[in-house]
């Protein structure tokens, strides 16, 4: 069924005050910058929110009861991929929209592809979209379609200039943001954030290769994407691994991006995160929060690792059967993947306590992560990591419009601010996997009445009832 297709009806409000098209009684509004409040009368007129309090004068054309029901701000996916599988082109919208999802953070596709993206949710109830266009990287460059796995969503740079070149060019196309990416060089990331920064556009990335995040952090990066390259300055060893990685970038056996990068990560991802020190760590953070520079963990991405077979201590005594050099080796990878994970869900503790400022994105649809159901399992994977249930609503509503600087018309639930909410049967704040007990989307003012996916049947039952 279609959901995103169906005739916006915006009647406008009436002349009275406290008339408008729906009323939301009784509820239990929940958002990051209003905490908790019990009892309230919500009412929409158009696409916006007119009214939030307890007075029970308001009317509508239509009133909804909320008793024992909660209501939180449309939920954002800050790190998606919407053009990585092409096959999901007719089901992205609904999934997402079905799953409370109202805005999305595009971090990498090709420029016309996710441009025509934006330009789809424009005329619909679709999320709105928010793109970053290609990955900027350098020489050589990791996502150029030269092998599988590796899809075009990058363009490949060979100086400074060309650098400005492209982000000019992106900017004139009607970017939201820039991204920029781990192989380009501490003079290009220089020039990459400059001219973004003359073009006032934030700019996201992975820590590049050649650079320390507490580099590219002064320099103004604004958002850093998986907490990607920042075990090594966190380690003991920060600079026997720098100079090791510097001696590899110089590529001597002119190996892919691809194939170059995977090597340096699996040379230094372990070592980096097994020998943490505190002292180090404390500094970069206190850069981090000093440049509030954004962090997107997208742990569900590593954490699916922690949780599978391979990490649990009983499975891998059936490794003694092995013989070597297997059991030697699987032994070894499964304990740094769990080494890995820790360090990130450690990592995430941290930045909640300290300040770090935290978006939740999932890097759907890569690696299984379906669209939308995916954002609420990051949410719960947040909370295992030691964010509250409160601050990981924060980090999927309001955070990401502070992000692109709409937190003055989204991200809670409060009058003139857009009527993007997601009315539940439970409350999250008890449990954060009741972000999952969807009943009602209001997209735009109009009202998705939804049937969530009966667990066992796994199909998707969307009507459109406004
Ligand atoms: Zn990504």
């Amino acid at each position: 069924l279609r959901i995103i297709s169906c005739a916006h009806e915006s009647k406008l409000a009436d002349q009275n005050q406290n008339h408008g098209d729906i009323l939301l009684k009784n509820i239990t509004a929940i958002d990051a910058i209003n905490g908790v409040r019990r009892q309230q009368s919500i009412l929409i007129a158009g696409e916006k929110i007119v009214y939030v309090g307890e007075a029970n004068t308001a009317t509508a054309n239509r009133v909804i009861d909320g008793s024992g029901k909660f209501l939180i701000p449309g939920l954002w996916d800050a790190h998606v991929h919407l053009t990585f599988e092409p096959a999901l082109d007719d089901a992205m919208f609904n999934l997402l929209l079905a799953n409370g999802i109202t805005s999305v953070r595009d971090t990498g596709g090709q420029i016309d592809k996710v441009l025509a993206w934006k330009q789809k949710s424009k005329s619909s109830l679709a999320p709105d979209v928010y793109i970053a266009g290609p990955l900027i990287d350098g020489k050589p460059g990791v996502y150029l379609g030269n092998e599988p796995d590796f899809p075009a969503i990058g363009v490949e740079t060979d100086s400074a200039e060309q650098v400005v070149a492209l982000v000019d060019q992106l900017a004139n196309s009607g970017v939201d943001l820039l991204k920029a990416y781990e192989m380009l060089s501490p003079r290009a990331y220089k020039a990459l954030l400059e001219r973004a920064a003359y073009h006032q556009l934030p700019v996201t990335g992975h820590v590049p290769l050649s650079m320390t995040p507490t580099q590219v952090s002064d320099q103004g990066l604004h958002s850093m994407e998986h907490l990607r390259n920042l075990e090594m300055e966190c380690s003991s060893k920060a600079d026997e691994l720098f100079t090791q990685r510097r001696a590899m970038l110089l590529n001597p056996q002119n190996k892919p991006g691809s194939k170059l990068r995977s090597d340096i990560h699996k040379a230094q991802h372990f070592k980096g995160a097994v020998s943490l020190d505190e002292m180090r760590c404390n500094r970069l953070i206190a850069t981090l929060v000093k440049n509030q520079t954004w962090q997107i963990p997208t742990l569900m991405l590593m954490a699916y690792l922690k949780y599978p077979y391979f990490a649990d201590p009983q499975w891998l005594k059936t490794f003694e059967f092995l013989p070597e050099p297997l059991k030697s080796n699987w032994t070894e990878e499964a304990r740094n993947y769990s080494v890995i994970v820790d360090w990130k869900m450690n990592m995430v503790k941290k930045f909640a306590k300290a300040g770090v400022p935290i978006m939740a994105g999932t890097d759907m649809p890569i690696f299984f992560l379906t669209p939308g159901y995916s954002l609420h399992k990051e949410l719960e994977v947040l909370v295992l990591a030691g964010l509250s249930a409160m601050q990981a609503i924060e980090a999927a509503t309001i955070n990401p419009a502070k992000y692109f600087a709409k937190d003055h018309e989204m991200g809670s639930i409060d009058e003139d601010k857009v009527a993007d909410l997601v009315l539940l049967n439970a409350n999250p704040l008890t449990d954060i996997s009741n972000t999952q007990a969807i009943e009602m989307v209001f997209r735009k003012g109009v009202t998705l009445s939804l049937r969530l996916f009966e667990r066992k049947s796994l199909t998707l039952k969307a009507t459109v009832n406004v």
